[in-house]
């Protein structure tokens, strides 16, 4: 048996709740003399886009906030160029393992 975090569970949910009002959705429209297929996936795709695009934005934001930190700046490695959070000790890079120095750039 998989055990399940209880954000899976949200999602799982999320995702039976969201195909059940498209399924809503086709037999709304079959009822009223349009195609029920189309509509099916003209709501999947319609309503699956900018919710996507929304929970992306949130996502990259609020990760962005929380490497920047409260006081300090958000900094990039110069070997990989990748981010690096400011509570980071500057000795070497998280990622991968170079050693920083001065050389670090601000992001
Ligand atoms: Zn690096």
């Amino acid at each position: 048996m998989i055990a399940l975090s209880d954000f899976e569970i949200l999602l799982i949910a999320l995702g039976i709740l969201y195909v059940a009002s498209c399924v809503h959705m086709a037999r709304y429209a079959r009822r009223t003399g349009r195609n029920a297929w189309l509509w099916f996936f003209l709501t999947l795709l319609l309503t699956a886009v900018p919710v996507t695009l929304y929970f992306y934005v949130v996502y990259f934001l609020q990760r962005r906030r929380e490497l920047s930190g409260p006081t300090g700046r958000l900094r990039r490695c110069p070997h990989c160029r990748r981010l690096i959070s400011p509570g980071t000790p500057l000795g070497a890079c998280p990622h991968c393992r170079m050693p920083l120095g001065d050389e670090v750039q601000d992001a």
